[in-house]
C-alpha cells in the first residue's frame, strides 16, 4: 500500500479542507471517515432531487475576503440568505431580533419607538442585576434580558434555548447569545456577514472538490484499525472528539445531539421558509427545515409537487448517537483543556475542528483556521 504523508481522520469540512491545502504543496494524504460518506455534517442527500442537508441546516457565511474566494473558487455559490421565522403559539415573529419583531412584538413603526419600548425593558434587566449586586451578565438569561428585554426573551428565548441545550438559561454561558444580531432597521438577514449563500447543486461538490486529490477510505473507525492504518502515514490529523482520542482518561465531555425526522410530502410548498423555529416549550422540536428553499427561489418552488421537510429535536448525547453541539460550560471547558494539555505534546498529531478543538466553530472558522496552519 503507498506511503502517505497524511493519515486524515474525519472526512469532514476541516479534514477535507486540510486534505486540499496539503495536496497543494504537493503532500500525498489518506483521508479516513467511520461514516459511509464524506462531508462531515455537511453531507447531503439528494431526495427527489431536493438536497437534503442530513445533518442539519447549513448555511455558509463569512465576512472574511480570503475564505469567500478560497470557497467560490471551488464552487459557486447561489443567492441565499438565512431569513428564519419564529412561531411562538401560532404566531409568526421576523428573526434575527429587528423592526419587523419589534412591530410584531409591541405594534411600534419608527426606530425611535421601537428603542423607547427595549429601553423601558433593557433598564428594568439592568435594574433588577444592580439589586442582585451583579456588574456582568453571568449567563444567557441576564444576557438575552439586557440585550432584548423580557417580552422577546420569554416568547423567542427562553424556551428554544432551554429545548435546544436541555439546561435552564440561568445555567448557560453568556456567549451563545451575543451572536444573535439586534437591529432598528427592517432586515431579516440573520447574519451581519458580507457574504452568504449555499453551493450551487449542495455542498457534496465542494467537499468533493477538497478531497479530489486524496485516497479517501469509509466505513473506517481510526479506533477500530489504529495499528494498521498509523503505520501507512508520517503525520495524523484527527478530528473526531478529542475525549474519544485519550480514551476519556479524564472522563467524558458533554455534546448535545440532534434527532433529525425527515419527511417527504406530496405538496409543493410546506411552510414558505427555509428555517421556522419553534419557540414555545409546548412544541417538542426546535425547528423545522424545508431543504427545497435553499436552492429554489420565487416560480421554482411551484414547479414540482414535492418537498422535504426536517423537524429537528435536541437532546444530550450519547454513545449511540452523533456529537453536534460542544457544550462550551465552566465544567466542560476545564475538562477540555486538560485534554489540550495532552494534545500539545504530541508531536505528529495535528487535532482539529469541531470536535477536537471542542469548539462551537462554523464552516468559516474552520476553513480560516486550516488556511492559517497553511499560511
Ligand atoms: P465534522 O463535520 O463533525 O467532521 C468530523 C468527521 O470525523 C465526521 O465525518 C466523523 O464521522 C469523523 N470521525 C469522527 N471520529 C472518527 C473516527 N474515530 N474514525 C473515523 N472518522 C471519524 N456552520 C455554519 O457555518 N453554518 C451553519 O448554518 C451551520 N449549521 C449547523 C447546524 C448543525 C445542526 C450543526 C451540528 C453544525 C452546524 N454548523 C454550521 C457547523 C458545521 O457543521 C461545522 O463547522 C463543520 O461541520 C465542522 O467540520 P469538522 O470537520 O470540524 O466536523
Ligand atoms: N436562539 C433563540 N431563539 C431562536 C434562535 C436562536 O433563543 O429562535 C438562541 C439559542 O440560544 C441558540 C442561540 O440563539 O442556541 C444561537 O442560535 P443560532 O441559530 O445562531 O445557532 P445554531 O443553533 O444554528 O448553531
Amino acid at each position: 500500500m503507498a506511503h502517505y504523508d497524511y493519515l486524515i481522520v474525519g472526512a469532514g469540512l476541516f479534514g477535507a479542507t486540510y486534505a486540499f491545502k496539503a495536496n497543494e504543496i504537493g503532500r500525498k494524504c489518506l483521508v479516513i471517515d467511520r461514516r459511509g460518506h464524506v462531508g462531515g455534517n455537511l453531507y447531503c442527500e439528494s431526495i427527489e432531487g431536493i438536497n437534503v442537508h442530513k445533518y442539519g441546516a447549513h448555511i455558509f457565511h463569512t465576512s472574511n475576503k480570503e475564505v469567500w474566494d478560497f470557497v467560490n473558487s471551488l464552487v459557486e455559490f447561489n443567492r441565499y440568505t438565512n431569513s428564519p421565522v419564529a412561531n411562538y403559539d401560532g404566531r409568526l415573529y421576523n428573526l434575527p431580533f429587528n423592526m419587523n419583531t419589534f412591530y410584531q412584538m409591541w405594534g411600534t413603526i419608527t426606530p425611535l419607538e421601537a428603542q423607547q419600548k427595549i429601553g423601558e425593558q433593557r433598564k428594568e434587566a439592568a435594574e433588577e442585576m444592580r439589586r442582585q449586586g451583579v456588574a456582568e451578565p453571568r449567563n444567557l438569561e441576564e444576557q438575552a434580558l439586557l440585550l432584548v428585554g423580557r417580552d422577546i426573551y420569554e416568547r423567542l428565548i427562553a424556551g428554544y434555548t432551554e429545548k435546544q441545550w436541555g439546561r435552564k438559561c440561568s445555567e448557560l454561558p453568556a456567549f451563545i447569545i451575543k451572536r444573535l444580531p439586534v437591529r432598528m432597521v427592517y432586515d431579516n438577514n440573520y447574519f451581519n456577514d458580507r457574504y452568504q449563500g449555499i453551493p450551487v447543486g449542495g455542498y457534496n461538490r465542494l467537499i468533493e472538490r477538497l478531497l479530489s486529490g486524496s485516497d479517501v477510505m469509509l466505513g473506517c473507525d481510526f479506533f477500530d484499525h489504529r495499528d494498521k492504518l498509523l503505520p501507512l502515514a508520517d503525520k495524523v490529523v484527527y478530528t473526531g472528539p478529542i475525549d474519544r482520542y485519550y480514551d476519556y482518561r479524564y472522563g467524558k465531555l458533554e455534546y448535545r445531539t440532534v434527532r433529525f425526522e425527515h419527511e417527504t410530502l406530496a405538496m409543493c410548498n410546506f411552510q414558505g421558509n427555509a428555517v421556522v423555529n419553534y419557540t414555545s416549550r409546548a412544541v417538542p422540536y426546535t425547528r423545522i427545515i424545508e431543504h427545497k428553499h435553499f436552492e429554489m427561489f420565487g416560480d421554482e418552488v411551484s414547479k414540482r409537487e414535492v418537498t422535504v421537510i426536517s423537524k429537528e429535536y435536541s437532546s444530550e448525547w450519547t454513545e449511540e448517537s452523533e456529537p453536534y453541539y460542544p457544550v462550551n460550560d465552566t465544567r466542560n471547558n476545564d475538562l477540555y483543556m486538560k485534554y489540550k494539555r495532552l494534545a500539545d505534546s504530541e508531536k505528529d498529531v495535528v487535532f482539529g475542528g469541531r470536535l477536537a478543538e471542542y469548539r462551537y466553530y462554523d464552516m468559516h472558522n474552520v476553513i480560516e483556521k486550516v488556511l492559517d496552519m497553511f499560511r
